[in-house]
């Protein structure tokens, strides 16, 4: 690649493959040494995002003038299965729980899908969701069966979500147990049952509570006066008979 041209590339910022500029190419070069050698070269190429200015670099490995990688260079840092929310910073900012596990460990599930860690990343959604049960019901039940009825029967979630974290919470427990390896398509589920449930339970509360702040109340409501029982719609009184 040269400097200035343009390529597809991932962009995690953007989530999905964009545009890029090569900003700079810098080779690293292993020359022959004997007969039996070869010569290879490692070209790393800093890309950035024509759509949001996000800088990656990708690595291109030449054997003897030959991608070894099929056109599949490697990239740093590696292509991200999730685009992170875009409420994680405001939920960072807004929330007091910059330093608790439950924020840290969601962080480290993102990183975890970016890594091709599908094991740390479904044990990471459990953590997140109970540590997120717990924080909401104002104490742990010690079970986690318990943490969910106590989320249902104070109104955080619907009889619906309770059968789906239910099914969710069991899938990182049959990684932790069972040595269950879940795949990509039931990775992104889990992902989105999660950030369903903190967006529910974080930024929707914080919204609408501000929400609800902002808009002014009803006025007092005027009851209009009856009109008398002999007299018809047109003010005329009835004569009876
Ligand atoms: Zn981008």
């Amino acid at each position: 690649m040269q400097v200035g041209a343009t390529g597809k590339a991932w962009c995690n910022s953007c989530g999905g493959s964009k545009w890029h500029t090569v900003l700079h190419v810098a080779q690293q070069n292993f020359p022959r040494e004997s007969e039996y050698d070869q010569d290879e070269d490692n070209f790393y190429s800093m890309l950035q995002c024509r759509g949001c200015d996000n800088v990656v670099l990708q690595k291109d490995w030449y054997v003897d003038g030959q991608d070894m990688q099929g056109g599949h260079p490697s990239y740093y840092p590696p292509p991200s299965l999730r685009k992170r929310p875009d409420w994680l910073l405001r939920w960072w900012g807004t929330s007091g729980l910059q330093a608790k596990p439950v924020f840290l460990i969601c962080q480290e599930v993102y990183t975890a899908l970016q890594n091709n860690q599908p094991h740390l990343a479904s044990m990471g959604v459990r953590a997140v969701l109970e540590l997120a049960m717990i924080d909401k019901i104002g104490g742990d039940r010690s079970r986690f069966d318990e943490n969910l009825a106590a989320l249902y029967s104070q109104g955080h979630v619907s009889l619906l979500m309770r059968e789906r974290l239910t099914t969710v919470l069991d899938v990182g427990s049959a990684t932790i147990h069972r040595g269950h390896t879940p795949s990509s398509d039931d990775l992104n589920t889990l992902v989105d049952i999660m950030e369903h449930v903190i967006e529910s339970l974080y930024i929707h509360e914080a919204d609408v509570k501000r929400l609800a702040e902002r808009t002014p109340p009803r006025p007092p409501r005027v009851r209009e006066p009856k009109p008398p029982q002999d007299v018809n719609v047109e003010g005329v009184a009835n004569k009876g008979g």
